[in-house]
């Protein structure tokens, strides 16, 4: 028997209309390119929105088109991921932070035919001018004054916006259509395509407001540090609305004196982002003396977020919520621990219980496995790779069978790469990359361990522990570290601090300063430049002149 109930395929422009008629006085306020603070309602943003989708359609874009972007976060960027979607069309959010082959190579696999570009990063576009897809239309988006002297066949976004009606008729559509594209700056290989659809993404958003109640409340504002090209700005162009808050978009300054300044004016109370973003705003907060007003909520993903700035920010009375989440997965797939979970804790279990990267969002399912596929228990101690499956998943990578046939199992689960337990309670924690777990004398070290470790010690700053190899071990690891002052820990210091953490093997082998860590170009620590950079290390042991 089934049940007698309506079926209204989801759609996201849905959710822009929703927030235009619930909170008709919440909005965006965005540092604008052109220099200045830029404010905006929902009902204003729609009514644009609306213009854009028959400016959209009169360039004769329409279901299926892929529109790429390149853009930093603000509200033109916002629009078009309304107006896009809107017309059934797929926004693919380019990331400006990619290597230009990289930039070529996916504009070309998307089949991009038109491309949005922010005024700071239309010389970007002129530098692939001779390599961009054919028939590809550059718009940039500005006004007529701002528009820059180029010689690129572009349009102004203003212009086309101008005289197009502010009401449209919004298409209906299967709610299977594909709404977004976003590449995973792939770590081998060419990068690899998530395509979104309406119904994932909606169900993202809702399961990210059901899961996150703390950081997204009525009438606050949310800052999205991370960027709307990295996998949707982890959904919040969609949650913010859907929750009735205002987005405070940051332009392209990120660092922490920008992101201070403008938390402060603007009363951001939850910020978004990823650790290295944080530890510039921690600095920030430090030199200044006082966090931002109003500044209560961080969350904090993309990578393991170190112990001692967990520590900093809760100190300063920020709550920290880490979660944990990939592009395939649209990309949030957990939640920190509810401050009801941690209320009888003492300061240092509950900062040990944001370690974790938390409990799964409703509709997401974990499985941990070995080696053979076997499933192994969620007991908190067992080490396996995280297998996940639900709604907001990949079922394949766009246009790569070869990518989509290595990461599923038979079961059609889809393989994250990240090393984990998963605990009784639902704890997730991960452990290790795959790739960056240090295999030595046939036991495996984990990176994240030693890194978080590392970083509590006053004289470092940041830390990456790769693995170098080894002809007795396989491998061992090597800290590699940005100091915090003048004074430089010696490798004995670092023992002597982890020792009680850490057997002596998993100790790394020797600690090599460096004045800063290569960050990906979504703004995590590079482990694959890092390996690369040390290429030709070598071990002390084996240094000319050791014993
Ligand atoms: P991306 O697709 O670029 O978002 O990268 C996803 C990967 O980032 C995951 O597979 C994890 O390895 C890592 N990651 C994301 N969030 C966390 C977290 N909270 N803790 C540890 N690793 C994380």
């Amino acid at each position: 028997m089934q049940g007698l109930m309506m079926h209204r395929d989801l759609r996201i422009i849905d959710i822009l209309t929703f927030a235009a008629e619930a909170f008709p006085d919440q909005g965006l306020i965005s540092v604008r390119d052109e220099g200045d603070l830029h404010r905006t309602t929902y009902p204003e943003t729609l009514a644009r929105v609306a213009r854009l989708a028959h400016a959209l359609r009169g360039l004769g874009l329409g279901v299926g088109d892929r529109v790429a972007t390149l853009a930093w976060n603000g509200y033109r960027h916002f629009e078009l991921y309304y107006g896009v979607s809107g017309i059934g069309a797929v926004c693919h959010t380019v990331n400006p932070r990619l290597p230009a082959e990289q930039m070529r190579y996916i504009l070309d696999h998307a089949g991009d035919r038109a491309l949005f570009v922010d005024l700071s990063l239309i010389g970007l576009v002129e530098a692939l001018r001779d390599d961009l897809p054919v028939g590809l239309q550059v718009v940039v988006m500005t006004d007529r004054t701002h528009m820059p002297d180029t010689a690129i066949d572009a349009l102004c976004y203003e212009d086309l916006l101008a005289d197009e009606p502010e009401a449209i008729d919004w298409p209906e559509f299967p709610e299977e259509t594909a709404a977004g594209l976003c590449y995973t700056s792939g770590t081998t290989g060419h990068p690899k395509g998530a395509l979104y659809s309406h119904r994932s993404t909606v169900l993202h958003a809702l399961m990210v407001v059901a899961g996150h109640p703390q950081s997204l409340a009525v009438g606050r504002h949310a800052l999205p540090v991370v960027p709307l090209f990295h996998v949707n700005a982890w959904g919040m162009p969609y949650t913010a609305p859907l929750a009735g808050m205002t987005m405070v978009m940051p332009g392209r300054h990120l660092d922490g004196a920008s992101l201070y300044d403008l938390m402060q004016t603007e009363q951001v109370y939850t910020a978004w982002g990823v650790p290295t973003v944080w530890a510039g705003l921690q600095a920030e907060i430090e030199k200044r003396g006082a966090p931002p007003a109003g500044f209560e909520d961080l969350v904090v993903g993309g990578a393991a977020a170190p112990r001692a700035m967990i520590a900093a920010f809760e100190e300063m009375g920020i709550k920290v919520n880490q979660a944990w989440g990939m592009t395939e997965m649209s990309p949030i797939g957990t939640r920190g621990l509810l401050p009801a979970a941690l209320k009888d804790a003492t300061f240092d279990e509950q900062v040990d219980a944001k370690m974790g990267a938390g409990r799964r969002l409703f509709g997401v399912e974990f499985k941990i496995v070995d080696d053979d596929g076997t499933v192994l228990p969620h007991d908190g101690e067992t080490t396996g790779e995280l297998y996940v499956r639900g709604n907001t998943v990949v079922s394949a990578y766009y246009g790569n069978d070869t990518a989509t046939a290595a990461a599923f199992d038979a079961e059609g689960w889809f393989g994250t790469g990240d090393v984990a337990t998963v605990g009784p309670d639902g704890r997730l924690i991960i452990r290790d990359r795959s790739k960056d777990l240090v295999k030595s004398g046939g036991e495996w070290i984990s990176s994240i361990d030693l890194e978080n470790h590392a970083t509590a010690h006053p004289g470092i700053r940041a830390c990456a522990v790769i693995a170098v190899p080894h002809p007795k071990w396989d491998e061992r690891p090597v800290l590699v570290a940005v100091p915090a002052g003048e004074a430089r820990p010696t490798l004995e210091d670092i023992h002597g601090f982890m020792a009680d953490h850490f057997a002596k093997w998993q100790l790394p082998d020797d600690i090599v300063f460096v004045d800063e860590l290569p960050l990906t170009a979504t703004g995590k620590v590079s482990k694959l430049t890092l390996r690369k950079q040390f290429a030709d290390y070598v071990l002390p042991e084996f240094r000319e002149g050791s014993a």
